[in-house]
């Protein structure tokens, strides 16, 4: 791909154009692909609605884990808040996909406007209708494999959560592209109004030239090559995407008179510089991104590779039997949350004076990568307990303990 153009005299125009299509292509295509790449039999990240269970690269993170999708998720947002600081609204008009779908949008119109009206707009609708559909599901693929997907949406039993999501995002899609584009991002977004709080004196921004002014030959090219419909000759605007259009209008328009274009890239405008960005939102916002990462580190690293529960079973009684032992008996709940198969054992925690035993199958409990299994033991102490012994089952590997769960005791 070409990220240049010929000039008039044969001279090479610099063009952003090219880079940022590039870009834009390869965001997109990730967010549709990601839901068809599988690590370990798993999707590589897909939210498992009927198992309450996030699947991110080979780890399946539980409900009761979800602290840690949390702790990424603030990194995230923090991390945007950042780079918005840094670089603007980089985001809306480099990766976004509504910017995506509505330059697709712009680029069907453009290619049938010359079609007779009613042929124009069958083909026009019909390629808004696809491009919502294909957003619907992909929304959805992050929710149900895509293969299962399309078995189940063919034989009629998406299922009513993904059905309504489908259709929900379908509507909102083709309202978008039919009635709102560009006016989402102008009145609709909040990251826009998000970037007042975050834009710096440093902030990268397009710049139109304060000391090259009079050289404007008032074209307009810039103004309608910018989707936002904004001039910013008049200085900086909220709405700017940071698309660099104007930019390349102008330098094809100047070119034809051997000079430079009027626009240029710069952080923090005339007179800025990008040190003005050391400052104390910066440096906070930076400080609070070390943290969370480091915090979500310790989280994963020192995260039970196992864990065990334990409930009572509803369906046998406490026993005492004629030397005086107490027999419980519980169904114990085990999970392997590693991405490796291991065995594991049960042990009940000694307790000083009594005799504690575990009956059942504890022994070499192998469970593949992400496997839960139940057990049922009895637990039999003696002599006989007070009601308020504490007792505690230990889930164990290699000799060592993995995870604990108090045993609740009943006496009769
Ligand atoms: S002013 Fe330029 S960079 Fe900003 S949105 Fe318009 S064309 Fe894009
Ligand atoms: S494209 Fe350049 S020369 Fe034309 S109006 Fe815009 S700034 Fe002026």
């Amino acid at each position: 791909m070409s990220t240049s153009s010929r000039s008039n005299t044969g001279g090479e125009i610099p063009l952003i154009g090219p880079k940022r299509r590039l870009v834009q292509w390869l965001a997109s295509l990730l967010i549709l692909l990601i839901p068809f790449v599988r690590v370990g039999g798993d999707s590589l990240l897909r939210l498992d609605a009927a198992s309450r269970t996030l699947l991110l690269f080979g780890a399946r993170i539980r409900i009761e884990e979800f602290y840690l999708f949390l702790l990424a998720t603030l990194i995230f947002v923090f991390g945007f808040l950042l780079v918005t600081m840094l670089f603007g609204r980089v985001w809306c008009g480099w990766f976004c996909p509504q910017t995506t779908v509505c330059d697709l949008a712009d680029w069907l119109d453009a290619r049938v406007a010359r079609l007779p009206k009613p042929v124009a707009a069958a083909v026009r609708h019909g390629g808004y209708l696809l491009l919502s559909f294909l957003i619907g599901s992909n929304l959805v693929w992050y929710f149900i494999p895509p293969g299962e997907y399309v078995r189940r949406l063919a034989s009629g039993e998406l299922g009513m959560v993904a059905g309504i999501t489908l259709v929900s995002m379908l509507l909102l899609v083709y309202l978008d592209l039919t009635l709102v584009r560009r006016g989402f991002c102008k009145t609709v977004c909040p990251y826009g109004r998000i970037q007042l709080l975050t834009t710096e004196a440093g902030t990268l921004t397009l710049e139109f030239d304060p000391e090259r002014k009079d050289e404007c030959i008032r074209c307009a090219a810039c103004l309608r090559a910018c989707p936002m419909g904004i001039d910013i000759r008049d200085g900086l605007k909220i709405e700017c995407i940071n698309c660099g259009r104007c930019l390349d209008a102008c330098r094809l328009v100047m070119a034809k008179g051997k000079r430079p274009g009027l626009f240029h890239y710069t952080f923090g405008g005339s007179g800025g510089s990008p040190s003005a960005l050391l400052n104390r939102k910066s440096i906070l916002l930076a400080g609070v991104l070390v943290l969370l990462t480091v915090v979500l580190a310790l989280g994963v690293t020192h995260r039970r590779e196992a864990t065990v529960k334990v409930q009572r079973s509803a369906s046998a009684e406490v026993k005492r039997l004629s030397d005086g032992t107490i027999v419980n008996f519980y169904q114990v709940f085990l999970e392997n949350r590693s991405t490796q198969a291991a065995a594991f054992s049960l042990e009940a925690a000694p307790v000083n004076g009594y005799r504690v035993e575990l009956v059942g199958p504890v022994r070499e409990l192998s469970l593949a990568p992400n496997e839960n299994r139940k057990v049922d033991v009895a637990v039999k102490v003696a002599p006989a307990p007070p009601a308020n012994m504490a007792l505690e089952i230990r889930l164990m590997r290699d000799g060592k303990v993995i995870a604990t769960s108090p045993l609740p005791l009943l006496v009769n």
